[in-house]
C-alpha cells in the first residue's frame, strides 16, 4: 500500500493557502476546474518573461525558442495519451472546442440525411449541441444512449440503437454531472462493431488515469488543459490519422495553409491544417507542463486517495440525514452529487460560499439527466488529489449550518 502525501501536493498550489470570507478556502469544484501547481504558473510567466514571440516563422532566436517549447509540450501531451504521432494532436481551445471541431469537420466530411449520432444521455451539452448543430445542417439525427436511475449506460439499450445508421457515437468518459466512469471499452466495441466512429470526451477522466488512445481505440479525444492542473482556454483534439486526414479545415487562416492564392489554396499537413491564426502558446506550454506536473505524481495512490475521500464524504453525508445522493454509479470518480429535501442547492451552495466552501450548483450544463430525474440541479462537491479529510470535515459542518438555517 502506497500513501498519497495530499498535504505536500498541496502546498504546491499557492491558491489554497488562503482565507475566503473568513475562513481557510476550501475548494470542493475540481470538476468545474482544477487549481494549478506553482511549476505550471511558473512556466507560462517564464515564457512571458523569456521567450515570447510568435512560432513556427523563424526568424529569430525568441521564435525558435517559442516554437521549440511549444511544440515540446505537444510532443508531451502526444506521449501522454499514447498518441501514434504528434501530427495528431490538435490544439483547441478546450473540449469545448475539440468537439465543435469533430462535429462541423468530420461531420461535414461523413455526415448525411437519415445518419444517426448517438450521445449519452448524461452528456455535458458541450458534447450533445455540436452534434445537433451539424446535424439539423445536413438532416441527420442526434439520439440519445439511456441512463437509469442510478447514473449507469444502459448497455442493452444501446445494442438496440446500434445499427449501420449509426454514424457516430459520442461519449464521455466520465460524467461531470453523476461522476459515473462509463464502460467505455464496451461502447467502442459495439460501435465498431456497426461501423461507427468514437468520440470520447476526457473532460473528466483526464485528471484522474492515464489514457491510452491506442489501447482505447478511440477515433477522437477530446479534453480542457483546465481541469488537469493546466491553464483555462487550452485543450486537445486527438485524432486517429485517416480521419484527420481525410477532413477539411474547421477554420481558415494563416498558418493552415501551404500556399495561397486566388486561383485555389493548398492547405497545410497535419497538424496546422487545424490551427488556423497565432496559437495560445502560453497555454500549451502550460499544458505540457500540467503533463510533466501529472507525470511526477504517484498516479494510483492519488487516485486510492481520492476514492477513499469519496467514500468517507458520502458516508458523513448519508449520516447527516435530509440529503439524498444523486448518481450512484457503483464506479464512480469523487464526485458526490446530492440534493437536500429541506431547501434549493442554489441555498445551500450560499452558505457553503459564506464558510469558505467551494462548491457548484445547478445542472452542472447536464440538463437533459437533470431533467430525467426530476431535478432542477444537485450540490456538487467534486474532490482532487490535494483534498483532505479536513475538507471532508468542513464541508459536513457547513451542511449542518445549512441545515440549522434552511430546514
Ligand atoms: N465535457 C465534460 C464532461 C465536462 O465536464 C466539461 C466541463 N465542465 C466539458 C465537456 C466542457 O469543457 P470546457 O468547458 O473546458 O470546454
Amino acid at each position: 500500500l502506497t500513501l498519497f502525501d495530499a498535504q505536500a501536493v498541496r502546498a504546491e498550489f499557492p491558491i489554497l493557502q488562503q482565507q475566503v470570507n473568513g475562513h481557510p478556502l476550501v475548494y470542493l469544484d475540481n470538476a468545474a476546474t482544477t487549481q494549478k501547481p506553482e511549476s505550471v504558473i511558473e512556466a507560462i510567466a517564464d515564457y512571458y518573461r523569456f521567450d515570447n514571440s510568435n512560432v513556427h516563422r523563424g526568424a529569430h532566436a525568441l521564435s525558435d525558442r517559442a516554437t521549440e517549447k511549444f511544440e515540446g509540450a505537444r510532443n508531451k501531451v502526444a506521449a501522454f495519451i499514447n498518441a501514434e504521432s504528434s501530427a495528431q494532436v490538435l490544439w483547441t481551445r478546450g473540449t469545448t472546442e475539440g468537439v465543435n471541431l469533430a462535429a462541423a469537420s468530420w461531420g461535414r466530411a461523413h455526415l448525411k440525411a437519415g445518419d444517426r449520432v448517438l450521445v449519452s444521455a448524461m452528456e455535458h451539452h458541450s458534447n450533445i449541441v455540436p452534434w445537433q448543430m451539424i446535424a439539423e445542417s445536413c438532416g441527420a439525427q442526434v439520439e440519445p444512449i439511456p441512463v437509469d436511475d442510478l447514473g449507469v449506460i444502459d448497455l442493452d439499450a444501446l445494442d438496440a440503437l446500434l445499427d449501420e445508421r449509426v454514424k457516430m457515437v459520442s461519449v464521455g468518459h466520465v460524467s461531470n454531472a453523476l461522476g459515473s466512469i462509463n464502460p467505455v471499452d464496451e461502447i467502442i466495441a459495439k460501435a465498431h462493431a456497426v461501423g461507427a466512429k468514437v468520440l470520447l470526451d476526457a473532460a473528466q477522466s483526464i485528471a484522474h488515469w492515464s489514457l491510452d488512445v491506442q489501447q482505447l481505440d478511440c477515433d477522437f479525444l477530446v479534453f480542457s488543459a483546465h481541469k488537469m492542473f493546466g491553464p483555462t482556454g487550452m485543450g486537445v483534439l486527438y485524432g486517429k490519422r485517416e480521419l484527420l486526414d481525410s477532413m477539411p479545415p474547421y477554420q481558415g487562416g494563416g498558418e493552415m495553409i501551404e500556399s495561397v492564392s486566388f486561383a485555389g489554396t493548398v492547405y497545410n499537413k497535419l497538424p496546422y491544417k487545424f490551427e488556423a491564426g497565432t496559437p495560445n502558446i502560453a497555454g500549451a506550454i502550460g499544458m505540457g507542463a500540467a503533463v510533466d506536473f501529472i507525470q511526477g505524481l504517484d498516479r494510483q495512490a492519488a487516485d486510492a486517495h481520492e476514492k477513499q475521500l469519496l467514500q468517507s464524504a458520502e458516508l458523513a453525508l448519508n449520516n447527516l440525514g435530509g440529503f439524498r445522493l444523486v448518481g450512484c454509479s457503483p464506479n464512480k470518480v469523487a464526485v458526490m452529487s446530492f440534493v437536500a429535501d429541506f431547501a434549493h442547492p442554489q441555498d445551500i451552495g450560499m452558505i457553503l460560499d459564506q464558510q469558505g466552501i467551494a462548491v457548484r450548483t445547478g445542472n452542472h450544463c447536464a440538463q437533459p439527466i437533470m431533467d430525467q430525474y426530476g431535478l432542477p440541479g444537485t450540490v456538487r462537491a467534486s474532490f482532487s488529489l490535494y483534498n483532505t479529510q479536513a475538507d471532508i470535515e468542513a464541508l459536513m459542518q457547513g451542511l449542518e449550518k445549512a441545515k440549522m438555517f434552511l430546514a
